[in-house]
């Protein structure tokens, strides 16, 4: 592994969903000292699920760092068995998440820890024992909710996700305002750099920086983010929608504009070019380069950029 030498081993903190982020912690992990980084994780689609606690983006990003990650579906084990989700299914109580075999004991497994321990201390041990360096800390250890109002009414997150599969028109998103894990704020503290992957912006990154005292912190950081639309959509699922119904532009500019009270630098797609100067018009430093994450190497490319200060 190369350790940059331009940045020394300080602490650097990744805020981060269940998709994009993790794509380019691949990266990350390949060039930077693992047990040097912090990541926060988006806790607002946590939720139980045939009797076990689903963390989902939590565990993306443990098995990212285990490289376990089934990388077709950012969710799950590569090459899990689906056994107990089959038997489930005959006996006409199916689930609505399709949950691996392995991938289920590692929730059954938090789902027993948290019955003495915080979501954070459950993840830590959990991390742990899958010989993991690098610190994830869930935003919050309070339970908390995500409602999207839509055409066809109020839904929870995995409804409108799975059930109706991202259709329906979104017109609100509302999540509950919980406190921030007590690692929270002292990892973005002493972070050298603190990164916002592409992750969606309104129900992956914004309940993390909502939280009471985060966007007041992060001002007095050094802030990079990669914008996870390129054009006007985005690289996969749902977040056009959201922005949308939010009242945001869905391009990088309309992701820039949600970050840039707090945000140093901002890594746009080639395609984007033309919007460069609109977007320096609310952020220092706009840099822009191929941020599609389809290879080691454009992972690799990318995670270089942004540790360059
Ligand atoms: P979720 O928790 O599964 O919703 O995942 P995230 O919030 O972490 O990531 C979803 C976002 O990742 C989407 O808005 C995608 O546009 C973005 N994304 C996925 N792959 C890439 C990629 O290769 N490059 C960029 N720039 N964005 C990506």
């Amino acid at each position: 592994m190369i350790t940059l030498n331009f940045m020394g081993v300080k602490v650097i903190t990744i805020l981060s969903g269940g998709t994009g982020t993790p794509k380019l912690i691949q990266g990350i992990k390949k060039i930077y000292d693992q047990s040097k980084i912090k990541v926060i994780v988006n806790t607002l689609e946590n939720n139980y699920f045939s009797g076990a606690y689903v963390a989902a983006d939590i565990d993306t990003v443990m098995y990212t760092f285990a490289d376990l990650i089934n990388e077709k579906r950012w969710y799950g084990i590569k090459d899990d068995t689906f056994i107990t989700n089959a038997e489930l299914d005959k006996l006409n109580t199916p689930e609505l998440l399709r949950i691996g075999d392995k991938d289920r004991a590692l929730k059954i497994g938090k789902t027993q820890l948290l019955k003495n321990h915080s979501l954070a201390k459950a993840v830590d041990i959990q991390r742990k024992n899958l010989n993991i360096k690098a610190k994830i800390i869930p935003m919050s250890n309070e339970k908390s909710q995500m409602k999207i109002i839509t055409n066809i009414g109020e839904l929870e997150f995995h409804q409108f996700l799975i059930s109706e599969k991202s259709e329906p028109v979104v017109e609100d998103v509302i999540f509950s305002n919980v406190k921030p894990a007590d690692e929270v704020i002292p990892a973005i503290e002493e972070s050298y750099m603190v990164i916002i992957g592409p992750s969606n912006p309104i129900t992956s990154i914004l309940p993390i920086i909502s939280m009471k005292d985060v966007e007041k912190t992060l001002q007095n950081a050094y802030v990079v983010a990669v914008s996870p639309i390129i054009g006007s959509n985005p690289v996969s699922g749902p977040a056009g929608k959201f922005m949308n119904a939010l009242g945001y532009e869905v391009s990088s500019y309309g992701v820039a504009s949600i970050y840039s009270n707090f945000l140093n630098k901002f890594i746009i797609d080639n395609m984007d070019v033309k919007l460069k100067e609109k977007i320096e018009k609310i952020v220092e430093d706009v840099e822009v380069t191929n941020t599609k994450m389809t290879t080691t190497n454009t992972k690799k490319e990318l995670a270089k950029l942004i540790l360059k200060k």
